[in-house]
């Protein structure tokens, strides 16, 4: 399950690192990736599509950090971007524009100017009048905006009611039975190229079906419209593939993928997919200290400096993530491989059951309930499984500045992104003046 994070002599390492080094190295709270997870990770997806033409478009929300769009650039991801800001950190990570598509419900003005200016793969549109508003900025600019509709095919993806999307009631693509007519209308906006088809049903799908009955209903309509002439070069299954947390057995990546690939059966189009939680979230852990043990008259807490502002999924879903002492409680050091240790030699460190809890004041803030762990003020956890969708949702709540970032391959490690420090947050804010 964390392949790329295991014990060795006891410790916990990610890769060949030690986190306790880290740790030290680096300070807590602090994000840790493995490289040699996140390549396998897509090439896994390269591999399972080899023999037919695709696009792996990295999610760029799941982790939009620099060093890892610019790993993904480099083994050759497309990119599935929201927003403006993301098209720049493509950009500037090395990503090419022509690579990039462009989902979202609330495209402004300014970021389809920029992205047309960047010359992106394609805009996948999701509503009528972002269609009719899409077509007025390229005609302004003398540009032919390439578009895809996303396809709202009303399946159940079985997840997360905050994460599942292609159902009727949520807010995300058009519906399946207005996408005949949108389609035709496109196809008569003379700005507008239509060149593809998009869905995305959810986040953490755990099962192939649900996005089999997508593909399947996505396949109906591409069939109806070509027969009034319209064509695609690709069609767009979005992303959604889930990992394991704690006991879910989602299907690999090359099984998701042949599933994909055997409802196609025979169709020639170019097929994208659009990853996000699968490529980074068992790639990176969230490494913590322990501030204080608290035994309270119903519970034991165990206090630790990283909270819901660093991760949010516990407090937002009532997520679950795994959470391991960086130190193994087997571990009886001798005192020549631990000099500096003056504690857990001698003695069995008492279990006990905690809920794992921040400083932020807020009682929605915690990181897992119930969690049975040996452990010391001072220790380190490990919040397994948080690559994906931890920083990228990280705030300034209660005016904690992020969590370092750092990346292993190997026996090296190297910061890619600074801690903040609370001048920055300082940054842009003025004193009101009468
Ligand atoms: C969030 C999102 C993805 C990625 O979802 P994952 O569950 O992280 O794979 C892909 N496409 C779109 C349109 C999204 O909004």
């Amino acid at each position: 399950m964390f392949d790329y994070f295991s014990y060795q002599n006891n410790q916990l390492c990610a890769e060949q690192v030690s986190l306790a080094d880290i740790a030290q190295r680096f300070g807590t709270p602090c994000y840790v990736y493995s490289h040699a997870a996140l390549t396998d990770g897509y090439r896994q997806f390269e591999a399972a599509f080899v023999g037919h033409e695709h696009l792996i478009c990295y999610a760029v929300k799941a982790n939009p950090n620099l060093a890892i769009l610019h790993l993904l650039a480099r083994l050759g991801a497309g990119f599935d971007i929201v927003s403006g800001g993301e098209l720049q950190r493509v950009l500037a990570a090395g990503g090419g524009a022509g690579k990039v598509v462009f989902s979202g419900v609330g495209k402004t003005v300014a970021e389809m100017r920029m992205a047309l200016d960047a010359g992106i793969l394609c805009f996948n549109v999701e509503s009528e009048a972002e269609l009719v508003r899409l077509n007025e900025v390229a005609g302004q600019m003398g540009k032919i905006a390439p578009v895809s509709l996303r396809v709202n095919p009303d399946v159940d993806a079985k997840t997360h009611p905050y994460i599942s999307t292609g159902l009727k009631q949520n807010k995300f693509g058009v519906a399946y039975t207005e996408a005949l007519t949108l389609y035709c209308r496109a196809g008569d906006l003379q700005h507008l190229r239509v060149t593809g088809m998009d869905c995305h049903i959810g986040s953490q799908l755990t099962e192939t079906s649900p996005f089999i009955a997508a593909a399947e209903k996505v396949l109906t309509l591409v069939d109806a419209l070509a027969n009034e002439g319209i064509r695609f070069e690709h069609l767009d299954l979005g992303g959604g593939l889930g990992i394991r947390y704690s006991d879910e057995t989602p299907p690999s990546i090359a099984d998701y993928v042949a599933a994909l690939l055997g409802a196609l059966q025979g169709r020639s189009e170019k097929i994208i997919v659009e990853p996000g939680r699968v490529l980074v979230g068992n790639a990176g852990v969230l490494l913590t200290r322990v501030e204080y043990l608290k035994h309270g008259e119903e519970k034991n807490f165990a206090i630790v400096d990283a909270a819901m502002n660093d991760l949010m999924r516990p407090a937002l879903y009532d997520a679950y993530h795994h959470i391991q002492p960086v130190q193994s409680k087997q571990d009886t050091p001798s005192p020549q491989s631990s000099p500096a240790s003056g504690r857990g030699g001698e003695r069995e460190r008492q279990s006990l059951i905690y809920e794992v809890v921040g400083p932020v004041c807020e009682t929605g803030d915690f990181l897992g309930h119930a969690r049975e762990l040996a452990i010391e003020q001072g220790d380190l956890l490990a919040v397994m499984s948080a690559g994906a969708y931890g920083m990228s949702m990280s705030s300034n709540y209660n005016t904690r500045p992020r969590a370092a970032e750092v990346m292993v391959s190997g026996t090296v490690a190297q910061l890619i992104r600074e801690r903040e420090t609370v001048q920055q947050l300082f940054v842009g804010e003025k004193t009101f003046l009468l």
